[in-house]
């Protein structure tokens, strides 16, 4: 039996990860500073702790041999946590802490097989200025440029994992996700992300009502349901190639259109409320050419699938007694 160690196991795709490597026959020990708020672990035994503290990175790595470990643990959020600039200095700090004692210790422990979880945050804000992105190729990272701290520790750590594999031989393999989502995810407190927090607010919204946008709306991105995420990540820890691969849709939608599309499926008669707010940048796409051609694979699903179930769990979340 395989074992694996997925750091974020408490966070939304680690708990998902988790519980997807479970049924792939696997034995999982999950590791966070939390427990997930939603349900309870499907990872065979569960440690809390601060992986920013060697110690800790030591003790979890140390008693069992590991043949694959995920590292999706990270200082993250949603625009309102990471366009702010008050929470920069903690963001990088934290998450690049994390890597720097996971990498140290996949050293150590000889891992076998590495799995990072990078971001579609990497890509140069210069060349998302325009609402039709026409999609982001892995190669368009350099000349660097992202447009916030969290994608500059993300490329920093891109870059740390590939010099370990280099130097040390270990078998990395890095993934770029492009706005996951779906239940089981952070929903309200400030770090939820927009198709939740659309979610939220048509949820939480009284019919003839208004749900607030930040900015036109006329922003555009693309969103890639959970379950697609889960399937490209097990596929690239199966093939022979390394990445950095974008994991996302490339089914582009604006802000707007995706309160439409929720507000359509809630049976609600809702308006949009146009308010000031932490944006990014003004149009991201995937561009889906380099999984395809590596993995023979893509994701397929359309977002409207994805989003009703999300808006369904986030409903019944929200209309808890
Ligand atoms: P998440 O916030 O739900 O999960 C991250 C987990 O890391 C959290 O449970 C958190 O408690 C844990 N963590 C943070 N600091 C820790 C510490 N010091 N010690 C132990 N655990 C700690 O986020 P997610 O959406 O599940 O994202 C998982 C990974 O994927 C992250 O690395 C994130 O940057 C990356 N990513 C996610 C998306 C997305 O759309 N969700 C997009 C791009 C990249």
């Amino acid at each position: 039996m395989k074992k694996a160690l997925v750091c974020g196991a408490g966070g939304f795709i680690g708990g998902h990860l988790a519980k997807r490597l479970k049924e792939a026959g696997y034995w999982v020990r999950g590791v966070d500073i939390k427990e997930n708020e939603y349900r309870k672990s499907f990872a065979d035994d569960f440690r809390i702790g601060d992986l920013r503290e060697p110690q800790f990175c030591q003790e979890i790595c140390q008693d069992i041999r590991f043949d694959e470990l995920y590292q999706l643990a990270a200082d993250m959020g949603g625009a309102g946590y990471i366009f702010t600039g008050e929470h920069d200095a903690v963001v990088m700090h934290n998450s690049a802490m994390i890597n720097l004692n996971m990498a140290e210790q996949a050293r150590l422990t000889g891992i076998g097989k590495l799995f990072y979880s990078s971001s579609a945050c990497i890509y140069p804000e210069r060349i998302q200025m325009e609402v039709n992105n026409s999609g982001l190729k892995e190669s368009d990272a350099y000349p660097a440029g992202p447009d916030s701290e969290y994608g500059w520790e993300k490329l920093f750590s891109e870059r740390l994992y590939f010099s370990y594999m280099r130097n040390y031989g270990i078998d990395v393999k890095i993934a770029r996700f492009h706005n996951i989502f779906g239940p089981y995810g952070t929903w309200r407190g400030g770090k939820e992300k927009a198709p939740a927090a659309i979610c939220r607010k048509v949820a939480e919204a009284p019919e003839n009502g208004s749900i607030e946008i930040w900015g036109d709306g006329e922003q555009t991105r693309t969103f890639l349901y959970i379950d697609e995420c889960l399937e490209g990540i097990l596929r690239l820890m199966q093939s022979d190639f390394s990445g950095p691969v974008n994991i996302g849709s490339d089914e582009l939608i604006s802000i707007n259109g995706l309160a439409r599309m929720v507000i359509g499926f809630s049976g609600k008669t809702l308006t949009l409320n146009h308010i000031a707010g932490p944006l990014g940048v003004r149009g991201r796409c995937s561009d889906n050419s380099l999984i395809y051609n590596k993995l023979g694979w893509r994701p397929a699903w359309p977002l409207v699938r994805g989003m009703k179930e999300t808006y369904n769990w986030i409903y019944n979340e929200t209309h808890r007694p």
